[in-house]
């Protein structure tokens, strides 16, 4: 039996404490704070973990600097306290990322303007980073050649941090964390009806995979349902102050465009910040801000021009960026927190919405609701919810210990000299991959080190160009619920947006697709490459 259908048998018919609805990144904190406490817990989405709105970020953990222009310092220093925590709790996957700030002549502020507000910034954040530095036009272009010095004041050079691996796997370690208290957690589960009767919730979902139905019950339910939360609170019933207004992002994937491994940054026309944000081996740049009504997953030409027009005007490049030149792209829905009563029309503000996190309690009938939120924020989320969940009269299991994080650095250790042996007996993968490795799995990679010396057969090599071997593609398919390739290659790594559809066809793909998906591996790679393929399905 796969792991879905063990943790869906689990949900069919079962009795939670706590039914999270949403596996983005509010969900999957949530359930991983909800299920440590040892509350019976599980954690639904109708598509796969983190396959909305959190797998389309900028994949960054930032104390949102710009939000100092609308003088949020309450905000700034709360989300910089969030970056601190989680770049304390995550040392290799979240990693402290130096930002390139090339004010332009035309920018709203002056270069001297910025500085101070980096020192600013860099104080509300505690000091933990780098500091700042103030670079002249000269000095900006020796430092980055490929920005046009020409056009800007000059730069200022600050830090915050980066997902390394990107969000949506950033995801997965938080929901694989929560399976691992015992959360029961399915993918492709969409709740279609909600009913409370007595002290419980009874809860019908369907499975967008076979069709199936099935129901299940909790005493609780949370209703993380990002840019769906409102329709998801109307199913459920439940009356809340606050509401989502939307805003649509969009990134194009490119080569890089700068040999180091830092952001460039921008004022983009519409003076927002914009950026070129490493992305594996490629540059991910964005963002827009369009407001939209309904959640859309769809690049415009629109969008399309805004992104290319900005970057080629900022940048000094042999010949200017073209469509052709793109090699993917992520589209996402910010669910940004309106209150109600108070801001009924968000129209002239939109821009400046903060990006604050609303969590609401609806005692009456035992619900959560998540509003707003940043992947920045996510322990606070996780932590919030948690309270709000016991704050109803849920027995507390008390249960104490961490549900974030990467293991300690004995465990890293042990697991890095593991890898080291395997590589003097000839292993084919290298110091990074093992670093990789280490923060992609967390200890289950010691457990695929210990696979690698007694199987030396799964450290046969499947895509070269990235050190995937057998025995990861195996402890993928064991452990990480992937249903389609596109959640392999889109969402538990970055391979579709870093290497490209075409170049990722071909025979080791068909092997890829063997290892992950068995008797089914010929449609699954249909799916994904055949001409009416769904790639973000
Ligand atoms: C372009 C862009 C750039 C961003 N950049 C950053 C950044 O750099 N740093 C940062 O901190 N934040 C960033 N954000 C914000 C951040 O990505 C979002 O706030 C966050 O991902 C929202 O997470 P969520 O869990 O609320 O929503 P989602 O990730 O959308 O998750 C909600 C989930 O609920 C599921 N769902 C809905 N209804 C149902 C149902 N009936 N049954 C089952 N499941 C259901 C959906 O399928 C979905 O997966 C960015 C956002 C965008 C759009």
């Amino acid at each position: 039996m796969s792991l879905r259908a063990t943790h869906k048998s689990q949900l069919q018919d079962g009795e939670f404490d706590v039914l999270v609805i949403g596996a983005g990144i509010n969900g999957a904190a949530s359930a991983s704070a909800l299920a440590h406490r040892g509350l019976r817990t599980a954690l639904v989405d109708a598509r796969d973990f983190a396959g909305y709105t959190s797998q389309s970020s900028s994949n960054l953990i930032w104390g949102g600097i710009k939000y100092l222009e609308t003088f949020e310092f309450a905000l700034v220093r709360r989300l910089c306290s969030s970056r601190n925590l989680l770049m304390r709790a995550y040392p290799t996957a979240v990693r402290e990322t130096r930002f390139l700030a090339a004010i332009s002549r035309t920018a709203p502020r002056s270069r001297l303007a910025v500085w101070l507000g980096a020192w600013l910034y860099w104080f509300l954040g505690s000091c933990m980073t780098r500091t700042p530095r103030l670079l002249s036009r000269d000095a900006l272009k020796r430092a980055e050649p490929v920005v046009d010095a020409q056009v800007t004041q000059g730069a200022v050079e600050y830090s915050d941090a980066l997902l390394v691996d990107g969000d949506a796997r950033f995801v997965f370690s938080l929901v694989r964390r929560a399976a691992d208290a015992g959360c029961v957690t399915v993918n492709y589960l969409n709740v279609v009806h909600a009913e409370r009767s007595g002290e419980y919730w009874r809860v019908d979902l369907l499975d967008n995979v076979d069709g199936g139905q099935m129901n299940t019950r909790a005493r609780v339910i949370v209703n993380a349902g990002g840019p769906f939360a409102d329709p998801l609170a109307g199913l459920t019933n439940v009356v809340t102050s606050s509401r989502h207004a939307l805003s649509k992002g969009i990134h194009l994937i490119t080569d890089r465009l700068s040999a180091k491994s830092r952001v460039l940054a921008f004022y983009a026309d519409d003076g927002r910040p914009f950026f070129v944000i490493p992305l594996g081996n490629r540059a991910s740049i964005g963002t827009t801000d369009t407001p939209v009504e309904i959640p859309t997953m769809t690049v415009d030409e629109a969008d399309r021009d805004f992104v290319l027009r900005n970057i080629n005007a900022r940048l000094d490049l042999k010949s200017p960026l073209s469509r052709s030149d793109v090699i993917d792209e992520r589209c996402g829905v910010r669910p940004l927190a309106v209150d109600r009563r108070e801001k009924g029309d968000v129209g002239g503000d939109f821009l400046s919405l903060s990006r604050k996190h609303v969590i609401e309690t609806d005692a009456g009938r035992a619900c959560v609701s998540i509003y707003g939120g940043k992947l920045t924020d996510c322990l606070d989320v996780g932590t919030e919810v948690r309270d709000a969940v016991l704050s109803l009269g849920v027995v507390d299991p008390g249960g104490a210990c961490s549900w974030y994080g990467e293991s300690d650095t004995g465990i890293r250790n042990v697991f890095l000299a593991k890898a080291q042996l395997i590589r003097d007996e000839g292993a084919v993968f290298g110091e990074t991959e093992a670093e990789r490795l280490w923060r992609c799995y967390d200890s289950r990679a010691l457990t695929l080190m210990e696979k690698f010396e007694d199987e030396p057969d799964t450290r046969e090599v499947i895509l070269v160009a990235d050190g995937i071997t057998r025995g990861e593609l195996e402890l993928v398919r064991d452990t990480e619920m992937v249903v389609s390739l596109a959640d392999f290659l889109r969402r538990r790594t970055l391979l579709m947006q870093t290497r490209g559809k075409n170049e990722l066809a071909g025979p080791a793909m068909m092997q890829v697709c063997e290892i992950l998906f068995g008797s089914e591996a010929s449609v699954r790679y249909q799916e994904y490459f055949g001409a009416n393929s769904n790639e973000e399905a």
